[in-house]
């Protein structure tokens, strides 16, 4: 609960914040906003992620103070982990002895910490996060409110998932009168893509799959090699496989190095994907989640159909 996270903080004076490998925008806004608000309250703050902060993000105030290692190490009183369902999916060593917070708004979330705070009905973390500052009287920065704001932008999809209510839109506006300047936000998330990233979307929509409901598009290895691409690059793919007027349903495949599948799903409502990547480790929303399969991409594409109750046709 947020009052016991709040007498936890004020216990204490170090803290090292982080969130799940590959971050998206909920994760780095949340993480850095969250990092500048125990700032002001009087503590140390420091940001550690696995994968560092991805090149959309970079123009995020203090996004250049953050740590980017395979190990926290450091005299931290406490670990605050983000918008993550356990200490395995930060990639992070050097969790496991301390203290730990969990603040998270997944459906799947879980309460793996000393502290948890889970608010499904929460559009991003970063409501979650903006309701602590408030609640302790933090004076939220055009800093902090760009942060906070950048990453309910992304968690929403624009405003655009299920869940995004009159809340939300309340939300945004008090991080707009904060200072959050919205079209600079939306330029550097929308208008900020890597050529690699448009070359490799290319590829993977030239061998779009339609089944039914379901619309498929995947990236091999070699194909991310010959784009010059990132893992980042794949970020928001799977969308435009969902953009399609009756495609109720998407996944995006990503092959890895060994082999193995990344996978996203997302959907327009009708079908709940969290469901779906929790039975194969994964987990998410029910309009956006992600898992890992076993290859070769025909078996993992087919596991994924027979979860959703789709012929092959
Ligand atoms: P994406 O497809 O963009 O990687 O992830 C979509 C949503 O599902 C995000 O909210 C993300 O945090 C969640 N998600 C993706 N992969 C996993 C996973 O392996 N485990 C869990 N618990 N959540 C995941």
């Amino acid at each position: 609960m947020l009052s016991q996270v709040l007498s936890q903080i004020e216990q204490r004076d170090r803290f090292v914040l982080t969130s799940h490998a590959r971050p998206d925008g909920d994760a780095v806004g949340s993480s850095l906003g969250f990092s500048q608000i125990l700032r002001s309250m009087g503590k140390q703050a420091e940001v550690v992620l696995r994968d560092g902060v991805p090149r959309i993000y970079h123009s995020l105030p203090y996004a250049d103070k953050v740590v980017k290692a395979e190990r926290v190490n450091g005299n931290y009183q406490a670990a605050i982990i983000l918008e993550c369902d356990s200490i395995q999916r930060t990639r992070l060593q050097g969790l496991e002895d301390r203290f730990l917070i969990n603040i998270d708004h997944h459906a799947s979330a879980r309460p793996f910490a000393h502290v948890n705070w889970i608010d499904p009905k929460a559009v991003a973390t970063a409501e979650m996060i903006y309701r602590l500052a408030r609640e302790a009287g933090v004076q939220i920065s055009a800093e902090i409110a760009t942060c906070l704001y950048t990453a309910v932008l992304t968690d929403t999809g624009s405003f655009m998932f299920a869940g995004t209510n009159e809340h939300t839109f309340e939300l945004a506006r008090e991080l707009v009168l904060a200072g959050a300047d919205p079209a600079r936000c939306a330029r550097n998330i929308y208008f900020g893509h890597s050529t690699a990233k448009m070359r490799l979307l290319g590829a993977a929509l030239s061998k779009l799959q339609r089944e039914g409901p379901l619309g498929w598009i995947s990236v091999s290895q070699e194909q991310m090699e010959r784009c010059q691409a990132r893992e980042e690059d794949c970020e928001g793919l799977v969308n435009y496989a969902l953009s399609i007027h009756d495609v109720e349903v998407a996944a995006f495949f990503r092959e890895l190095p060994d082999g193995r599948f990344r996978v996203s799903l997302r959907s327009k409502g009708g079908y709940d994907v969290a469901a779906i990547a929790q039975r194969f480790g994964g987990g998410g929303h029910r309009c956006a989640s992600g898992c890992s399969l076993d290859g070769p991409l025909s078996a993992a594409a087919a596991a994924i159909r027979t979860e959703l109750g789709i012929e092959n046709c």
